[in-house]
């Protein structure tokens, strides 16, 4: 007994010594994309922040092991480092696990299904909760930067947030962009492949050439990358409802694959298998 016990002492200590070296090894990096704007990466999804002298608006907080080194870069990149405002795209872990450090002290504006799922969530710290709920759109001005809240109708999950930057001519997708990767459409919270489609198309109508657009996931990009990605859903989409049709199981639709041609979009989270039995269920 006690030596399993010590064995299982053993396996969590290295266990949790892990999950540190995870984080140990992240860097944050910053890339200004306009005046007082940047695209922040670390591990999670894509952060954006608005800085200068009235303090930082951050959007999203990754995970709260890396909050120490998300405060000092912003203390590098802004002339007043301290976070004023938080702004969360939508409840996933990545984006909203760091709100428990990051989102001390000042507001945490999410779309109003986050609070419902982060509040009914027995993992997640409820210091972290959204003070301001959003259902319209909200216009915000900070360090003289104009942005717009949207919340969208239901696509990633069914509590997602744009950051919409006219001016600047930026948008942050939060995660109804996951750039040159399949993405993940979250169908257990809410979530829609229609919906999904749809959005994309409405994101691509908003911007012009020049936007810049901060993705969920992966690297800044811009209209042309969302209208590769609106056509590759909407291919695999349909070849995917063709196998349907044709009688194929999904099994047999996973062994018959999407093709050469979308081969660069499997990533290890969302697979190429993972995106079939999405696109199975629509
Ligand atoms: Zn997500």
């Amino acid at each position: 007994m006690r030596v399993i016990y010590l064995m299982l002492l053993l396996l969590s200590a290295a266990v949790s010594a892990k999950e540190e070296d995870r984080y140990a090894k992240v860097q944050i990096e910053a890339k200004a994309v306009a005046e007082h704007i940047y695209m922040l990466t670390g591990s999670g999804g894509n952060m954006a922040a608005v800085t200068g002298p009235q303090g930082v608006l951050l959007v999203d907080a990754q995970f709260a092991e890396l909050a120490g080194k998300i405060n000092a870069k912003l203390q590098q990149i802004s002339a007043n480092g301290k976070i004023a405002t938080l702004v969360n795209t939508h409840h996933h872990a990545d984006h909203v696990s760091g709100n428990k450090v990051l989102g001390q002290g000042v507001a945490i504006i999410a779309h109003q299904n986050v609070y419902q799922r982060l509040n009914a969530d027995d993992k997640f710290d409820k210091k972290g909760l959204p003070t301001v709920l959003l259902q319209q759109p909200l216009q915000l001005m900070l360090n003289n930067v104009e942005l717009e809240l949207i919340p969208m109708p239901v696509s990633h999950t069914d509590g997602d947030v744009v950051v919409w930057f006219k001016q600047a001519n930026v948008l942050h997708t939060g995660d109804l962009m996951f750039a040159g990767r399949f993405p993940f459409i979250d169908l257990k919270s809410g979530g829609s492949i229609a919906g999904y489609i749809e959005n994309t198309r409405q994101l691509i109508a908003r911007i012009d050439d020049n936007t810049k657009v901060i993705p969920g996931h992966g690297d800044l990009t811009n209209k042309a990358g969302l209208q590769q990605s609106l056509q590759m859903m909407e291919e695999t989409l349909a070849l995917v409802q063709s196998y349907k049709k044709a009688g194929l199981t999904l099994d047999q639709a996973i062994a018959k694959g999407l093709g050469e041609k979308y081969k660069s979009w499997h990533w290890n989270f969302i697979t190429e298998k993972r995106w079939i039995e999405t696109l199975y269920q629509a």
